[in-house]
């Protein structure tokens, strides 16, 4: 979707937002004696009923393990699972055996990882080839990533022999493509990087990088965990090779997460992990593998998550990602200008000009994060605090924490204009008591 697509499509409106509340139950809670204001779905997002009920109704009448068993509920549950994966994969403009599931986005990423070591050291054979990686080759990822799409990588460099290199934030945060240009060569084999940061919201240039990758013929790893909740995303259009994405950050459990593959990339990659349900034959020696993607699916599956998070991608779609995305653009402004225009706060990332989701992290002068988020939950206002699984950015920025406040599309106008009130609140408290 293009700024000028983005700019015609309305917001939610506010008796919509109310609707969707009445779903989430709960945010009927009172926490400290306030309703609650859910501020932290950029950790981990809410449930709606229809996701609750998913997960109970297939518990409840067909439990069952799946590809396996001969009888009916084996039946239904592998269908059931299987046409999970498809409601994923449309969900992202996949193909349906290029979505992979996973326990979560971290571990996608080290599958990837994982699967290009292996094809390093010769597993998968001559198919393999293509993914090997060695000394004088190069991964290149960003200096503002979650560590979950950093540390695979050193791990990985560390294991073939090959240098990973790091594109590095200008003093605002943003991301130096002048310095992606010049970082980004013939020996660079891989480039990761996500969609969203978690710690800035902005929506990265996906295209300049990606042009960059494809100019020296490298496979592009997109971190799609804080896009794929907010944003239309579509892999194909996007052109990237993986986008890994975590379902309890998209209205989905815990415990499930995917990975896109490329087609012809998973059909030459080695499993990372090996055992029952991914295999064909299997010797005292050796095994022979399934295609892609049980290949990369070892042992029992997380069937119940995947149902359920398939009726959060249907939830997602019925009320529309672009009136979402709009929604949420409207809050990342909102959390900006309003905490920005608090004397003492630093807004980390705020003059960078990238379009944005509604998430914003800021330093309070003085007040050291935990004490900025104790004092917003003693409101019912729930936020994050902490480095967010991002020390290298908080480094580069000149700070070891920031508090987060992140929405979705449950939040109201109220809650955000809440967050806001309640750090110029916890600013007086606290210089009041010092
Ligand atoms: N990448 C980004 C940008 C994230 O925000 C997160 C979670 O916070 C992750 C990766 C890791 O997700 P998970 O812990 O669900 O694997």
């Amino acid at each position: 979707m293009s700024t000028i697509e983005a700019d015609l499509i309305s917001p939610l409106t506010e008796a919509e937002v109310q609707r969707i509340r009445e779903d989430f139950p709960i945010l009927r809670t009172e926490v400290n004696g306030h309703p609650l204001a859910y501020l932290d779905s950029g950790a981990t997002s809410q449930r709606p009923f229809a996701v609750l009920d998913a997960e109970r109704e297939f518990a409840t009448t067909m439990n069952s393990a799946v590809h396996r068993g001969a009888h009916t509920l084996a039946a239904e549950a592998t269908e059931l699972f299987e046409d999970a994966r498809a409601s994923v994969a449309r969900f992202v403009g996949a193909d349906d055996d290029e979505i992979v599931w996973t326990s979560n986005a971290t571990e996608a990423v080290n599958l990837v990882a994982y699967s290009l070591s292996n094809a390093s050291l010769g597993r998968g054979g001559a198919a393999a080839e293509p993914l090997r990686l060695g000394a004088g080759d190069e991964i290149v990822t960003t200096e503002m990533e979650h560590h979950a799409n950093l540390i695979p990588w050193q791990e990985l460099a560390a294991r073939t022999g090959a240098t990973l290199k790091v594109i590095p934030l200008d003093d605002e945060g943003a991301l130096r493509l002048d310095a992606a240009a010049e970082l980004i060569t013939a020996r660079t084999r891989l480039v990761a990087f996500t969609h969203v940061s978690n710690v800035l919201g902005v929506i990265n240039p996906v295209s300049d990088l990606v042009g960059l990758a494809r100019k020296v013929g490298a496979l592009v790893l997109l971190d799609a965990c804080q896009s794929a909740p907010h944003l239309p995303l579509d892999v194909k259009a996007l052109d990237v090779d993986f986008a890994v994405l975590s379902g309890h950050k998209m209205l989905g459990p815990t415990g499930i997460g995917a990975l896109y593959g490329r087609r012809s990339l998973l059909e030459i990659m080695p499993p990372f992990l090996t055992g029952g349900s991914m295999i064909t034959t299997v010797t005292t020696t050796a095994a022979e593998y399934l295609p892609p993607p049980q290949r990369f699916e070892a042992g029992t599956q997380r069937v119940s998550q995947a149902v359920a998070l398939a009726a959060a991608v249907d939830y997602l779609t019925a009320v529309g990602m672009p009136r979402i995305a709009a929604h949420e653009a409207a809050f990342g402004a909102r959390l900006v200008d309003g905490l920005s225009a608090i004397d003492g706060v630093r807004v980390l990332g705020a003059g960078i000009d990238l379009p944005r989701v509604g998430l914003a992290s800021f330093d309070v002068e003085g007040i050291h994060s935990h004490d900025v988020g104790q004092y917003l939950d003693d409101l019912g206002i729930a936020v994050r605090v902490g480095h967010h699984c991002a020390q290298p950015l908080h480094r580069r920025l000149g700070i070891t924490s920031s508090t987060r406040a992140s929405t979705y599309l449950y939040t109201t106008d109220a809650e955000v204009d809440a967050v806001i009130a309640g750090v110029a609140g916890a600013i007086d408290f606290f210089r009041r008591g010092a």
